[in-house]
């Protein structure tokens, strides 16, 4: 099959985030996880092994709830049950060596989380970070986000590359969260992980590209919000309101669309401004994160 048939063939069954990790697999960068409902399961195997990957199963099935506030999002998985159980998902493994997918099945299984960074190709930093803040994660929903902008020094605007916060809409480069946004490693996998969809199409690339190129505000528990088209100048970001894109209609996002341009006191310290310049609301809480990229 040409590059552009596996990509139409893929999307037609898992959404943007899967195909990039099944094309990444296939092109051996790593061994790609992901889950698939019991349903589709034989269809989707029949489907990976015509492209000549192969595939382990997790021999447990997940349960799973999503996180509050992230557009489905899911950082944890709850509790397991057995693959004979009527409810839960099936985790499967995607590589193209037989002996990798079931080393990082093992992994996973004996929770090796160093054995399994390295299968699924995310950089010894990152891995580090995580395993450092796994437990402080945990007291959360166990996402790293808040994790990456602590350890980050620079100042706004950060490493577009690095931009881990266009996964919540759908079109991450990463499936990792990078140490900080200043990781050189990460970075670079990402403009390689761009390299390669770009090959299968240079559109499919670029709109993951373009979701790394814009600004987000990331709460734990109220929403995300996307703020398409704005630009950082002069310690405020301008947006437009009608470009907000939302992953919870919270209180936030109406005070955002009240707003337009957001005077930056801090990376979780802000006041939203309107046109005449007048002070909408100000916020500054440690689970209210800004997000701003080059
Ligand atoms: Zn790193």
């Amino acid at each position: 099959m040409a590059g552009q048939q596996i990509l139409d063939s893929l999307l037609m069954e898992f959404n943007a985030l899967q195909v990039r990790e099944i094309l990444l697999a296939r092109e051996g960068l790593k061994v790609s996880r992901t889950l698939v409902q019991p349903e589709y399961l034989a269809m989707i195997c029949a489907l990976l092994e015509k492209m000549g990957l192969y595939i382990a199963i997790h021999d447990k099935k997940y349960i799973y709830e999503t996180d509050a506030g992230k557009g489905g999002w899911v950082s944890r998985y709850g509790f397991e049950e057995s693959l004979e159980a009527n409810h839960g998902a099936c985790m499967i493994y995607v590589g193209i060596r037989p002996e990798d997918v079931l080393a990082a099945k093992n992994y996973e299984h004996s929770q090796n989380d160093c054995g399994l960074g390295e299968s699924l190709g995310i950089p010894g930093c990152c891995v580090k970070m995580y395993i450092d803040s796994i437990e402080r994660a945990e007291q959360k929903q166990n996402d790293y986000l808040e994790f990456t902008l602590a350890n980050t020094r620079s100042e706004y605007p950060h490493n577009h590359w690095n931009n881990i916060a266009a996964q919540y809409f759908g079109y991450g480069l990463l499936s990792h969260y990078p140490c900080s946004f200043d990781c050189i490693p990460s970075a670079d996998l990402a403009q390689k992980i761009h390299q390669i969809l770009a090959d299968y199409s240079r559109k499919f690339a670029d709109m993951f590209l373009r979701y790394h190129q814009k600004n987000y505000i990331y709460t734990e528990f109220d929403g995300i919000f996307c703020l398409s088209g704005s630009t950082f100048e002069g310690g405020s970001i301008y947006y437009d309101p009608s470009k907000i894109e939302v992953t919870l209609d919270s209180v936030l996002a109406s005070v955002l669309r009240s707003g337009n341009h957001i005077r930056v006191k801090g990376k979780h310290h802000f006041q939203v401004l309107n046109e005449k310049a007048q002070q909408v609301a100000e916020f500054e809480h440690p689970d209210i994160s800004l997000l701003i990229f080059d």
